[in-house]
């Protein structure tokens, strides 16, 4: 075979709405002066935490690892009633930084609560996301992981719905879907995947048969980076995840003439970038982009 090989460079990709978002909130805090603390990750990207503690902000796991009085970010996923609580009974001044796609889910199950409807998330147990929507009301919603969870549901007397993490495929949601609707045929309910999650993914999607491998740049941590390199490994057969242009291997090239390249909605497109020299240094020299930017505001 010859020629040059190509490269795929995927729109839309990197930072969505949400994070710009909730990295704009935390540079305002910075701006403002004092030391700025953050429950959690602000964003499952390990760049982006390293850049911010570097510059003196502070991240904690738990509320009471802030002093009282002190200015604590709630990160991009979201929280429970109890951490809210908990901020109030330490006098803290909170910035909330959770994306309004994730109150969106919130306000949603607590409209369910409020109706009596018994809720199921479809999500990832403990991811923070799941951990913070489960915790906004205090009973009548439980986590639905996989299919199999599905059969173990005792039959219920009252209204029954279901809602969905913010950052799934469809291909993961779907199946637990139809097995609620056989169990449950008058359940209620939408996905919840956000237009961040779902146009990432399509643009991989669109890849099918087009393309030998996809390597996405995202943390391990990111679920919506995860799936993404789910969605590719159906699509293409075979798909990476890496952090950033030091994980490249050999192997992943290996037969590769068309390669693509994507970023999750948490990944600084500074990474993205390198990734894209270091496939052009290896030869992947025609370099064609595809698909077209995001322009949605939050
Ligand atoms: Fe919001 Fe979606 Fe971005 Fe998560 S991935 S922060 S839900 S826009």
């Amino acid at each position: 075979m010859c020629g040059e090989k190509r490269l795929f460079l995927l729109n839309p990709r990197g930072f969505c709405a949400g994070v710009c978002r909730a990295i704009g909130k935390l540079e305002d805090a910075l701006k403002a002066g004092g030391t700025i603390y953050v429950l959690h990750e602000l964003v499952h990207n390990e760049h982006v935490i390293e850049s911010f503690r570097a510059r003196g902000v502070v991240f904690v796991a738990d509320v009471t690892d802030v002093p009282v009085g002190a200015t604590l970010v709630l990160s991009a996923h979201g929280v429970p009633v109890s951490v809210e609580n908990a901020c109030r009974s330490r006098g803290l001044t909170v910035i909330d930084a959770t994306c309004p796609l994730v109150k969106q889910v919130h306000s949603q199950l607590t409209n369910f609560y409020a109706r009596g409807v018994h809720v199921f998330l479809i999500g990832h147990p403990h991811h923070t996301e799941v951990v913070g929507t489960l915790g906004r009301v205090d009973s009548g919603v439980e986590c639905l992981g996989a299919v199999a969870d599905v059969a173990t549901l005792p039959p219920r007397a009252t209204p029954v719905a279901y809602l969905t993490q913010t950052t799934l495929s469809s291909d993961e949601i779907d199946p637990i879907v139809a097995a609620l609707k056989a169990k449950f045929p008058q359940i209620e309910g939408t996905g919840n995947v956000c237009y961040a999650t779902q146009n990432r993914q399509g643009a991989v999607r669109a890849l099918a048969g087009a393309c030998d491998a996809l390597i996405v740049v995202g943390s391990a941590k990111s679920s919506n980076s995860q799936r993404l390199r789910e969605v590719g490994e159906h699509a293409l057969g075979r798909a990476y995840l890496i952090s950033d242009e030091r994980d490249l291997t050999p192997s992943m090239f290996e037969g590769v003439r068309s390669l693509a390249l994507t970023s999750g909605a948490s990944t600084p497109e500074s990474l993205f970038q390198s990734v894209r020299a270091q496939c052009v240094a290896r030869g992947y020299s025609d370099v064609q982009v595809i698909g077209t930017q995001e322009n949605f505001k939050l």
